[in-house]
């Protein structure tokens, strides 16, 4: 039996998303990781209760410190994603909301993507103002608008490529020189893309963020968050709104998601090839205006796409003729195979209907310009498809029946 932690590099993605960060148990071999659920660890006298003193080898005291099965998920995800460090959270939205309040304080500037995931858009919008910041909404797929948005006090760029829900993207490389030039850091949500499609911090990105509940995790049965950088960023972090916040993922969790990551790299090569054969069949359907899918040839911006995704990842989006609400009722009463739902990233397929005009209300207010790059690629109204693992031809049969 070994003791090290991680396999011997060069190993490939495939082989470290199975052992990295794994280990067999050292009192009974066990091969699987241990679910360790216990919320306290038996320690010496002595040891300290202020987050003030815990460090990176500090023993296991209490599950909203660390965990050693969180531990382990911890470990996995930093090397698959090339990251120094990590931090896993309860949730996507935990995970972005302590990166915010840890990083940006009264009189920093920051800005975000004009599009991205509803939570994250209606935190900056509703929460950071009320704590003294100053929030900007820039299109950061044109870097030139980023260009002139950036100030002084910048103090953090958050981009998500590609974007929730309309599949826009961003030059990471890009964004990353521009940030870095007026002294900012650019953090990346790539949920959408996954380490195997995208590293951001090897194109420049400083800080990368994950939402474990839908690719990573990938079977819809648990919720977590990730942060991912180098360790001078991620221990301040930890110590700070991570402990603070107590947005702790549960160890069980840790345990699902851990498993899930073991056969990301054949599901992510499964969900690209379904997505692209969903796609295609799509585009031919004559019900549907429009697909937007990083894949396709038609993706207003391909050529990124190519440079900056090794995988084209399983998201894909349509827009039909005629009224949108209507053929949402139809799809959610006709649909066999294909769950009527949100989130995405599973081994089931998920569909969900995004109104422009109700996107627009609640979670976005667009500028005129950006209102129109938002119409590009979403007209009135969008279906979201995250195409699972099941047969392309299935789904292919389920979309055209519902469709009619
Ligand atoms: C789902 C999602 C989130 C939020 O993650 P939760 O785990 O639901 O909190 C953040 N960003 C993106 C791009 C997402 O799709």
């Amino acid at each position: 039996m070994s003791d090290t932690p991680q396999p011997r590099p060069p190993a490939a993605f495939a082989t470290r998303a199975i052992h990295a960060g794994e280990h067999p148990d050292p009192v009974t071999g066990a091969s699987a990781p241990n679910l360790v659920m216990s919320t306290t660890f038996v320690t010496e006298a002595g040891a300290s209760f202020s987050a003030e003193d815990f460090g990176e080898n500090t023993p296991f005291i209490y599950t909203r410190w660390g965990n050693p099965t969180i531990a382990q998920l911890e470990r996995k995800l930093a090397n698959l994603e090339g990251a120094e460090a990590c931090i896993a959270f309860a949730s996507g939205m935990s995970a972005i909301t302590s990166l915010l309040l840890q990083t940006l304080k009264p009189g920093d500037h920051f800005i975000l993507s004009d599009v991205s995931y509803a939570g994250t858009a209606e935190f900056a919008r509703d929460f950071l103002p009320a704590h003294g910041v100053e929030v900007s909404r820039v299109d950061l797929s044109d870097p030139a608008l980023l260009e002139a948005a950036l100030r002084p006090n910048t103090r953090l760029v958050y981009a998500e490529t590609p974007a929730n829900p309309i599949l826009k993207l961003t030059d990471i490389a890009a964004v990353a020189d521009m940030a870095h030039r007026v002294g900012a850091k650019l953090a990346v949500d790539s949920t959408f893309a996954t380490p195997i499609a995208t590293r951001p911090l090897d194109l420049g990105a400083d800080l990368v963020v994950h939402s474990l509940t839908k690719y990573l995790g990938g079977h819809g049965d648990a919720v977590g968050g990730a942060v991912l950088g180098r360790t001078d960023d991620l221990a301040p972090l930890r110590k700070g709104t991570g402990i603070h916040l107590g947005g702790t993922i549960s160890p069980f969790n840790a345990w699902l998601i851990m498993r899930g990551l073991a056969t990301l790299t054949i599901r992510m090569r499964a969900h690209e090839e379904g997505a692209l054969a969903v796609a295609n069949a799509l585009e031919n359907h004559p019900k549907v205006k429009r697909v937007i899918y990083p894949g396709l040839a038609s993706h207003p911006q391909m050529a990124l796409a190519r440079r900056q995704m090794s995988n084209f990842s399983g998201m894909l989006t349509f827009q039909i003729h005629g009224d949108g609400e209507e053929v949402a009722r139809q799809l959610s009463d006709r649909l066999h195979t294909v769950h009527y739902a949100v989130s995405l990233g599973h081994h089931r397929s998920l569909i969900f209907y995004l109104s422009t005009s109700e996107m627009l209300r609640t979670s976005f207010l667009l500028t005129p310009e950006q209102e129109a790059v938002y119409r590009s690629f979403a007209g009135d109204g969008i279906f979201r498809l995250s195409v699972g693992l099941e047969d392309p031809g299935d789904l292919i049969a389920d979309l055209s029946q519902a469709l009619g």
